[in-house]
This record gives C-alpha cells, structure tokens and sequence, in this order.
C-alpha cells in the first residue's frame, strides 16, 4: 500500500545538499524513497559523508558551483546521467556576507545575490525542460525570514531572499499547468555552520522573540521539503512556509 509522502520512484537535487538544512532535506527525502543528488561547492568529504549516510546505492555527490551558470547546468546534467531524471529539485545552496549598507561591499553584495539568487534561477531553468517533458516537478526554493521581514546587516541576503520568493511565484504560475509546482520554505533561526558565528548575546535577542522558545535544527526544517515534493502537495503552489517557531507571523 502507497503511504502518505511516498518519493519512491522519484530523484531529487539537493542544491547545497552535503551539510546544515540541505543534508537533513537530503536526508528525509532519502528515508522516503527518493534518490537524491547532493551538491556541493567545495566540501567533497561532507558531500560523501552525506552519501555514506543515505547509501551509495541511493545518493550521489555532484560538486559545482551554483552562482555559476554552466556549472549550474552541469549539476542538473549530472543528476540526470546518474538517475536519468529529475523530478524535485531544493534549491538551498546559500550563503551569508553581513555587514552595514555603510560597510557593504560590492563584491559581498554579489557574491550573496549570485549564490542565492541568482544560483535558484540557474539550477531552475536547467532542471525545468526536463519537469515539462514529463509533466511532473517540484521545486521548493529555500528562502529565510529575513527575505520577509527583512535583517539589519543582512541587506544583501534579505534581497536575495525576498527575491527568491518573487522568482519562486512567478514560474509558480508559468508551469502549474504541467503538473509543476513551485513553492518556498522560509526558515527562521536555525543551528548550522552559518549561524554558529553569532554570539550568545545575538542569539538570546533572537530568542526572545522566537514563540516555541528555541533555535530551530535541520530536522526541523526537513520534514517541510518532503511534504512539498510529495505527490499529495500537487494543489498547493506559488506558497510560502515558514518554519520558524513562531518568529515571524504575517
Ligand atoms: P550551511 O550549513 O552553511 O550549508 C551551506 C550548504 O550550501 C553547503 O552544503 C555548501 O557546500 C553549499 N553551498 C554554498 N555555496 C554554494 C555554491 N555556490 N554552490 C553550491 N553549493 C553551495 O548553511 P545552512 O544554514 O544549512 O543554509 C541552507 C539554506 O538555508 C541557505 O539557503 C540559507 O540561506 C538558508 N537559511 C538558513 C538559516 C539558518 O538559520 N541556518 C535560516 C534561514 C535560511 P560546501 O560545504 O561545499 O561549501
């Protein structure tokens, strides 16, 4: 008997896959049956520890850099060569450069749109020719409260996140009539190696108004990609969830 989120049959592309969020993502979606690609950038012992970890019979690394638009291709080619398909792709390969709009360079400034923003339309438009011809995708871009809300010292990052959920709505509607679906998950304060910097000063005021109380783990988050990519979310589209504990309510 088929149970709720079954992936069975399904390959999924895990754009920063090997470690934080993007590793539990690729993770739960490997306990419910999908093959999954792990990308990374540069961290290949973390991407085949992730392998190691789901089973090699059913992972695979493939590095590139997404803010690269041919080695963005690449990764979708790869994926496709390794499992033939591609049926749900998580853009969450991210990354953070803080600092004051005073201070902000323009090369962090690029660097963090390029990365986040412009990595999702690169990965998106590769993988999105294939989902048309089988009539079937899910695409779950990771955003983050900060897109939202916005982050003082974040302007750049909460650019690119407000702009990955404007991207994310718009192809939402140009592929819903091909059984493609588009949606956001928008993450609140979560532990991984990029909020490990913040001191415990910084992360007591984020508690104070996070309403569960806690950080977030990426195992939090996880289980939010799955039911995104399962079949059973196919009427849901152009939606932003946040995982969040409570943090932000709009
Ligand atoms: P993380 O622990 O720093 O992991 C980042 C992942 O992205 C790594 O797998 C890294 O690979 C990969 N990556 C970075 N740049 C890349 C590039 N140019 N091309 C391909 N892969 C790249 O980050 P995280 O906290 O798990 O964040 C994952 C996503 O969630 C990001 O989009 C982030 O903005 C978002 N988010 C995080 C939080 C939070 O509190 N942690 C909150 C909201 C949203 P390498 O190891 O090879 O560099």
């Amino acid at each position: 008997m088929k149970t709720l989120f079954d992936l069975s049959g399904k390959v999924a592309l895990v754009t920063g896959g090997s470690r934080g969020i993007g590793r539990a993502i690729s993770l739960a979606l490997a306990a419910h049956g999908a093959r999954v690609a792990v990308n990374y950038a540069s961290n290949a012992a973390a991407a085949e520890e992730t392998v190691r970890e789901i089973g090699a019979e059913q992972a695979t690394a493939i590095a590139g850099d997404v803010s690269d638009p041919a080695a963005a291709a690449k990764i979708v080619e790869g994926t496709i060569v390794a499992y033939g398909r591609i049926d749900i792709l998580v853009n969450n390969a991210g990354v953070t450069a803080d600092g004051l709009i005073l201070r902000m360079s323009e090369a962090d400034w690029d660097k963090v749109i390029d990365t986040n923003l412009k990595g999702t339309f690169s990965v998106t438009k590769a993988a999105i020719r294939p989902m048309v011809r089988q009539r079937f995708g899910r695409i779950i871009n990771v955003s983050s409260v900060a897109g939202i809300v916005g982050n003082a010292g974040q302007a750049n990052y909460s650019a690119a996140k407000a702009g990955i959920i404007g991207f994310t709505k718009a192809i939402a509607k140009e592929v819903a009539s091909r059984g493609i679906t588009a949606n956001v998950i928008a993450p609140g304060f979560v532990d991984t190696e990029m909020t490990a910097s913040l001191t415990d000063a910084q992360r007591e005021e984020i508690m104070r108004l996070v309403a569960a109380g806690r950080t977030g783990t990426p195992q939090d988050v996880a289980p939010a990609a799955v039911f995104l990519a399962s079949d059973e979310a196919a009427y849901i589209t152009g939606h932003v969830l946040t995982v969040d504990g409570g943090l932000v309510m709009y």
